[in-house]
């Protein structure tokens, strides 16, 4: 089910930037993904969203964006999709990613999107003239393989675009890279899996990969990734089961050995293993500061 809703506010804020992508702000136009990946966090009983297929279409979104971009004193980077991708199909004809860009651009602020489509290169024009301040676009990539992403990962689109997808965007001058998370464990977490990552990703022009090996696993999540791995993968859950239990950490197997791999492969193709993030500008911030530390001076004269 597809439904309209008003939001009372879109972006949320984090004290200090984000250690992984730097982000100062960060919004969501949808809430629910059409993209369905077996493992989502999303699904967690702590963010409420009590059935996952429903997808919340902010139709307010923009409208609020324009008033709030204004009025944000410090110029941080503003993350697309938390618990949702801000490229899901629906995004083809909403366009709502478009035209909250389309602002951004308006306001020059630095953006990171994060994403698992191809559809991010329909808004190529409007990227690169954000990246003249800063734009980031990150690309999860879990698996090398085409099939076994279509399993995992049933309506994003294949592994193989999305490193088309990097190619362009690098070429075109934007930052872009790879999110390599989750690894899941007894499917993806063997030394082929990540080796061939590494060399797509290089051929692709990727800038950096950010990886996490193993993936977290909690209570509807978990109900539901394991009733997916018993369609899927035959006798896999009860090898989770005994290897995991009710852990929400879940590492992948030979963690240390396939980093160590990992490591040497980006070294080797000149690929960083972090984002280099935009330095939040607090000039704006502490001008404010001392325009207000003036004015107090100012009154105490009179
Ligand atoms: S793309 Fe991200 S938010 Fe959407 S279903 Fe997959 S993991 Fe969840």
């Amino acid at each position: 089910m597809i439904k309209e809703i008003k939001a009372k506010v879109l972006l949320s804020h984090y004290r200090q930037p984000d250690p992984w992508f730097g982000l100062k702000y960060n919004m969501n136009l949808y809430r629910g993904c059409q993209h369905q990946c077996i493992y989502c966090d999303s699904r967690s009983e702590c963010y409420r969203i009590e059935n996952f297929n429903d997808i919340l279409v902010k139709i307010n979104a923009v409208e609020l964006l324009k008033k709030e971009l204004p009025r944000k004193r410090v110029k941080g980077t503003i993350g697309f999709g938390a618990m949702n991708d801000c490229y899901m199909p629906l995004e083809r004809k909403l366009k709502l990613t478009r035209k909250a860009l389309e602002v951004i651009a308006e306001f020059k602020f630095p953006v990171h999107i994060l994403t698992k489509s191809d559809l991010v290169l329909r808004d190529l024009d409007v990227l690169k003239e954000i990246s003249k301040v800063y734009a980031a676009v990150s690309f999860t990539i879990t698996t090398a393989d085409d099939e076994l992403g279509k399993k995992v990962e049933p309506n994003a689109p294949l592994v193989s675009k999305r490193y088309k997808a990097i190619k362009t965007l690098s070429e075109h001058g934007i930052y872009a890279g790879i999110t390599m998370m989750p690894i899941l464990p007894f499917l993806e977490d063997t030394e082929e899996n990540i080796t061939a990552i590494v060399k797509k990703a290089h051929y692709a022009k990727a800038k950096y990969i950010i990886p996490s090996f193993g993936m977290t696993l909690r209570d509807r999540q978990r109900d539901y990734y394991y009733r997916k791995l018993d369609e899927l993968f035959p006798g896999l859950s009860q090898k989770y089961r005994k290897s995991f239990g009710e852990r929400y950490s879940c590492a992948a197997r030979n963690a240390k050995k396939l980093n160590k791999l990992f490591k040497n492969l980006c070294k080797k193709h000149e690929i960083a293993t972090r984002i280099t993030p935009f330095k939040t500008d607090t000039s704006k911030q502490l001008n404010l500061v001392q325009l207000g530390n003036k004015a107090q001076k100012i009154k105490k004269l009179f």
